[in-house]
C-alpha cells in the first residue's frame, strides 16, 4: 500500500511537469485542486500538534527524559543550522554568483510592508495570552509551548489525570488515521501543485539568476545528501537510502506545498508508520523542527546575502560573513514554516551587515523554485534529527 503511493506520487510529480509545460497559462485552473489539497494539510495542522505533542509529553514518562531529548533536539537543530550555512558560505565564496550581476537600484520589494520578527515579538509569539485564539489563528508555536507544558502538568498528576491522557492518545491516533486519509488524495494535490508551479516558470528570470540559483541548489545538496546522511549514518545508525524512500512522500509533500508546517502531518506518518520511531520522539522533535529548524532557508538566506552583497560590489569580510551566519540562524529560527517566509526574515541579515534590502528584489522572481528546494531540506533535517534523537534516546 505505502509503495503503490510513492509510485503514485513520483508519477504525479512527472504528469505535473508535463502538463504544466504543455498547458501553459491555462494551468491556472488546476489552482483551486492544489489549493483544496493544501487546506486540508493546514486543517489537521493544530489538532495534530496538539493531540500528539500532549501524548508525546506524557509518554516520555519522566521529565528528566523529557528535559534530555529537548536539549539534545536543541543542540542538533544548531549544529545543522551552522553547518548548513557553513556549506552556503563556502560555495558562495568559490562560485562568487553575484560579480557581475546588476544591482537592483528601484524598489520592487517594500520591506515595510513584510516586517521581520524581532526577538520580543518571537517571544510574544511564543507565549500565548489566549490559547483558544491562537489555535484558531493556526499559530504553531504557542500552539506547541502550550501542549508542552499540558503534557507536563499530566505527567505531574499522573493517576488523577489518567482519563485525560487517555483522552489524549486516542485523540491522537484519530488524528493520525486523519492524515492517512488526506495522503491518498496527495497524488492528486501534488500534481496539480507542480503544474501550476511549471506552467509559471519564466525561463528569462531563471537564465539571469542561473548561476544565484545554481549555487543555492548545489549548496542544498550538499547538505542534504552528504553532510545529513553522514550524520544520520554514525549517530542514527540507519541507511540514508532507505531513510530517504520512507521520508520520500513527505519530501515532495514538502517540495510541492512550499511549506514545513503543511507537510508536517505527512511527515510524523512517515516517520511513524515507514520508519518506525517511537511516537514520543516524533510527537516533539518534529512539530518543533518543523517551526524553529530550518537548514534549508539558513543556508539559502546566507547565499541570497552573499549575492546580494557580491552584486552591489560590497565585500564582505571574514567578520561580516561570522555576523551573516549568526543572523541568518536567527532569521531561519523566526521564518515561520510557509511560503517565501524565508525571503521576508532575510531582511534581518541584510541590515545586520548594512545591505541594501532593495537587493532582495533581485532575487524575488526565482524564489519560488528556491522555496521549494529548501523546505524539502528544512523536513529532511527534521526527519533526520528525528532519527538521530530516537537512536540517543534508545541508549538510555
Ligand atoms: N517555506 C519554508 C518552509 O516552510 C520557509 C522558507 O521560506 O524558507 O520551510
Amino acid at each position: 500500500m505505502k509503495l503503490k503511493i510513492h509510485t503514485q506520487i513520483l508519477m504525479a510529480v512527472l504528469l505535473g511537469i508535463l502538463t504544466g509545460y504543455l498547458l501553459g497559462e491555462h494551468a491556472k485552473h488546476l489552482q483551486i485542486v492544489g489549493d483544496l489539497f493544501i487546506r486540508l494539510l493546514k486543517m489537521i495542522i493544530i489538532p495534530l500538534i496538539f493531540a500528539t505533542m500532549v501524548s508525546g509529553v506524557v509518554s516520555t514518562g519522566q521529565f528528566g527524559r523529557l528535559g534530555r531529548i529537548g536539549a539534545q533536539t536543541f543542540t542538533y537543530y544548531l549544529i545543522t543550522t551552522v553547518l548548513a550555512i557553513t556549506v552556503g558560505l563556502v560555495l558562495v565564496n568559490i562560485i562568487a554568483p553575484g560579480i557581475g550581476a546588476n544591482p537592483l537600484t528601484e524598489q520592487v520589494f517594500s520591506p515595510t510592508d513584510h516586517q521581520p520578527p524581532t526577538v520580543t515579538s518571537i517571544l510574544y509569539d511564543i507565549v500565548p495570552a489566549n490559547i483558544f485564539k491562537a489555535m484558531a489563528q493556526g499559530d504553531v508555536l504557542p500552539v506547541i509551548f502550550f501542549s508542552l507544558l499540558l503534557g507536563a502538568a499530566l505527567l505531574g498528576v499522573r493517576d488523577k489525570a489518567e482519563p485525560v491522557i487517555v483522552f489524549f492518545k486516542g485523540f491522537d491516533a484519530v488524528m493520525m488515521k486523519l492524515t492517512d486519509w488526506i495522503m491518498r488524495l496527495a497524488p492528486i494535490g501534488v500534481f496539480a501543485l507542480i503544474a501550476v508551479m511549471v506552467s509559471r516558470l519564466n525561463k528569462d528570470d531563471i537564465f539571469a539568476l542561473a548561476k544565484y540559483m545554481l549555487t543555492v541548489i548545489a549548496g542544498l545538496a550538499v547538505h542534504a545528501c552528504i553532510v545529513l546522511p553522514i550524520l544520520l549514518r554514525i549517530f542514527a545508525k540507519r541507511n540514508p537510502l532507505t531513510f530517504f524512500r520512507q521520508m520520500f512522500n513527505a519530501l515532495v509533500t514538502a517540495f510541492s506545498t512550499d511549506s514545513s508546517a503543511a507537510t508536517l502531518p505527512v511527515s510524523m506518518e512517515c516517520l511513524e508508520q515507514n520508519a518506525k520511531l517511537p511516537e514520543r520522539i516524533t510527537s516533539f522533535v518534529m512539530p518543533i523542527g518543523a517551526t524553529v529548524n530550518m537548514d534549508g532557508t539558513a543556508l539559502y538566506e546566507a547565499v541570497a546575502v552573499m549575492f546580494i552583497a557580491q552584486a552591489y560590489g560590497v565585500e564582505m569580510t571574514f567578520a561580516n560573513q561570522v555576523v551573516i551566519a549568526l543572523t541568518a540562524t536567527l532569521a531561519s529560527i523566526g521564518a515561520a514554516a510557509i511560503p517565501s517566509a524565508g525571503l521576508i526574515t532575510m531582511v534581518i541579515v541584510l541590515r545586520a551587515v548594512n545591505l541594501p534590502l532593495e537587493g532582495i528584489g533581485m532575487i524575488l522572481a526565482v524564489d519560488r523554485i528556491l522555496d521549494m528546494c529548501r523546505t524539502t531540506v528544512n523536513v529532511w533535517g527534521d526527519a533526520c534529527g528525528a532519527a538521530i534523537i530516537a537512536k540517543l534516546d534508545e541508549k538510555n
